[in-house]
């Protein structure tokens, strides 16, 4: 099991191995985040907040409304995957970030067709896992999504 804990140590979130690859991501957000992902069903995951633990397939983790402890950061500048080209930006990616030490943990998907299908994936801000566990892990660059 491996561990990513924000400053503070009031959020964890849990997965049973590294991630097959770390990607930083440049898109608009992210590069201002500073955050570099690692991917993982929502089977794999489950976050504690102050010692209470919640599976990411429970609906609430992917509310629109975030679990107590966290603050959400709604994107709503990009279409969702599938949608036609100019199709109005929805808010549909949560990035969740501590709410008392302000560190980025992880993205979800809050609309409701992820939020109610547990083998979507989510983001886990790998920059708060531990660096012993991601030696030997590949390390991307990428532009992500495009506006
Ligand atoms: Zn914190
Ligand atoms: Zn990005």
């Amino acid at each position: 099991m491996l561990s990513a804990t924000c400053h503070c140590g009031r959020v964890r979130l849990s997965a049973p191995a590294p991630p097959p690859y770390r990607n930083e991501c440049h898109c608009t957000v992210c590069y201002k985040y500073g955050a570099v992902w690692g991917y993982y069903p929502k089977t794999d995951v489950t976050i504690t907040i102050d010692g209470s633990s919640t599976p990411a397939t429970d609906p609430a983790f992917s509310s629109t409304e975030p679990l107590p402890g966290l603050a959400y950061y709604v994107r709503g500048d990009i279409a969702k995957t599938g949608e036609s080209p100019g199709a109005s930006p929805r808010g549909h990616l949560a990035f969740a970030r501590c709410a008392h030490c302000g560190c980025m943990t992880h993205w979800v998907g809050v609309e409701p067709d992820y939020a109610e299908n547990p083998k979507q994936r989510l983001g886990i801000n790998t920059r708060l896992m531990d660096k012993a566990d991601l030696v030997g892990v590949e390390h991307r660059v990428t532009e992500g999504p495009r506006m």
